[in-house]
């Protein structure tokens, strides 16, 4: 029997029942299409023929761009802490438990693409609480390579396939990231050895963004979300990862479903980092500003709960390729912050959902909540639920209609604007913000010499497929680690020019 809320979708089929279509009507015969005469034509009224070939025909949806590779697990999360004094979310109430779902993937590569190539991880999840469906849009690294929306298109151009060539292009992915600096700390973190987990298993998982909590008492902090992996962070040498995309391009889907088939559950432990609302403002490092952390020295990490996967999918399509996260997803107690990146993914996220599975997506099991939906949209692709026709189309009307309650709303996260003018510009840097500092710090502070060695060979080993006569590409590649640090700079000069060279042309 499934209890899961994503399994309200599965059909339970009797064993031996007799095929029918997908109208319920018992089917002539499973492997012979009907014809005229032994060797004659096909007839179009063998509708059962013409629906398995026609619905076959449909049985892809757009993959994702991007994020299109990846997998995932439901499982439950478990507040074992009170954290009452920062948000009224039910969900992150003391002993609560939530049934939810886990999807990880990697960024750039295609639905086929291995899953070991160095990129972030997307990490995204979606709590099935009892107040609506709480969704974190999540990666496996607490930054990004920038920090305006209006920038996402562009970035994820330089990292696909080129027009021509249809090849993916290291020189173009260098020349937008050496013309958009605030990409260095991002870059550093992924050329390092976080940049390729040994498994999802072994990874850690952050919002990223920076998200507003509001307690019962309207008291609000800005907040950070960490998953530690319980299971350890475990890494693959570029070498390992390179041997492995060969030999198993599903590795990591492959992991988690064994494990969890297996009855080993991975699990990782929620963080949040805290700050007060007043002290954004002079805090060293612009608090909103997606390509930086906070430092955990200044907001030390408190823990919240357990997230356990414990469940494989029924439906790979059904259940994970259908499954649509969003940071719209969000409830009583929690809000947004002003970082750029989450008000621009505020609308795009539902915006690919409704066009690569329909204005209806929400309406499928493993998206739909456990709360009631009480909304005036209506009709639509696919529409499956719908109201009663006694209930409103609209509002107002006189006849009792679904009514908004702010005292059960989320909140959007109230801030001060700084001004109300129409304003374009970059964020405002505080005492320490450049776009350098933080990767200079993982580099020198964080990563110790056999890190820092292994950084600057895949850095190296990166580069070095950019064609030699692009030159003053490469020139820029060096000073853009020479400014995180002088010793890298030159270590990555030195190991690009004592290699073998040029597979990527810039205007290939
Ligand atoms: P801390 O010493 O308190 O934290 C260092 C952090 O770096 C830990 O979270 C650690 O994760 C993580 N880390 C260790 N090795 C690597 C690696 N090879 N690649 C990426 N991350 C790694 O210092 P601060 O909080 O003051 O941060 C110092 C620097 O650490 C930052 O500039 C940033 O680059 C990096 N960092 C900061 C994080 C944050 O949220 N503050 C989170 C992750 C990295 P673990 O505990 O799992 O070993």
């Amino acid at each position: 029997m499934t209890t899961h809320p994503a399994d309200r979708g599965v059909r339970n089929i009797e064993p031996k029942a007799p095929t029918t279509t997908d109208g319920g009507v018992p089917v002539p015969h499973d492997e012979f299409s009907a014809q005229v005469g032994r060797q004659g034509p096909q007839p179009l009224h063998d509708f059962y023929l013409i629906e398995k070939l026609a619905h076959f025909n449909r049985e892809n949806v757009p993959e994702r761009l991007p994020h299109a590779k990846g997998s995932g697990a439901f499982g439950e999360f478990e507040t074992t802490e009170d954290i009452s004094d920062i948000t009224c979310a039910g969900l992150f109430q003391k002993g609560v438990k939530t049934p939810m779902l886990a999807r990880f993937s990697t960024v750039a590569g295609e639905k086929g693409s291995p899953d070991t190539w160095r990129d972030p991880r997307g990490f995204a999840l979606k709590f099935y609480t009892e107040e609506g469906n709480y969704d974190m849009v999540g990666n496996n690294t607490p930054i990004f390579f920038i920090r305006d929306a209006i920038k996402f298109p562009d970035f994820i151009h330089s990292q696909r396939r080129k027009n021509g060539s249809g090849l993916r292009n290291h020189a173009m992915q260098w020349d937008f990231w050496t013309l958009s600096p605030e990409s260095t700390h991002q870059v550093t973190w992924l050329m390092g050895d976080r940049g390729i987990p040994r498994t999802w298993r072994h990874m850690d998982g952050f919002s990223s963004h920076t998200y507003q909590m509001i307690n019962a008492e309207g008291v609000r902090h800005w907040v950070k979300f960490h998953f530690k992996t319980n299971q350890g962070i475990e890494f693959f040498t570029q070498d390992e990862a390179e041997r492995k995309d060969g030999e198993n391009a599903d590795f990591h889907r492959e992991d988690l479903w064994v494990n969890i088939r297996e009855g080993n559950f991975p699990s990782w432990d929620l963080h949040l980092q805290v700050m007060p609302v007043d002290e954004a403002e002079n805090y060293r490092f612009n608090p909103f500003d997606l390509t930086k952390t906070w430092s955990q020295k200044d907001y030390p990490l408190r823990k919240v709960g357990t997230m356990t996967l414990n469940r494989n999918p029924e439906s790979h399509f059904a259940q994970i390729e259908q499954a649509a996260f969003a940071p719209t997803n969000i409830v009583r107690g929690i809000g947004f912050s002003p970082d750029k990146m989450l008000l621009g993914r505020v609308f795009a996220y539902p915006d690919i959902h409704r066009y690569r599975i329909g204005a209806n997506y929400q309406q499928l099991p493993v998206n739909s909540p456990l709360s009631p939906v009480n909304s005036y949209s209506k009709e639509g692709h696919m529409q499956y639920e719908f109201n009663h026709p006694a209930v409103a189309e609209y509002h107002p009307n006189s006849i009792d209609g679904p009514t908004a309650d702010p005292a059960k709303a989320y909140d959007f996260g109230a801030w001060d604007a700084e001004g109300s003018e129409i304003f374009r510009g970059d964020v405002k840097p505080h005492a320490e913000d450049t776009d350098q500092a933080q990767a200079t710090t993982l580099y020198r502070e964080v990563m110790d010499d056999a890190a820092r060695e292994r950084l600057q060979n895949n850095i190296a080993g990166h580069v070095s497929a950019i064609d030699p006569s692009e030159t003053d590409l490469l020139e820029r590649v060096y000073a853009y680690w020479t400014a995180v640090d002088p010793d890298l700079g030159a270590a990555v000069k030195t190991k690009v020019e004592a290699s073998e060279r040029g597979t990527h042309r810039l205007r290939d």
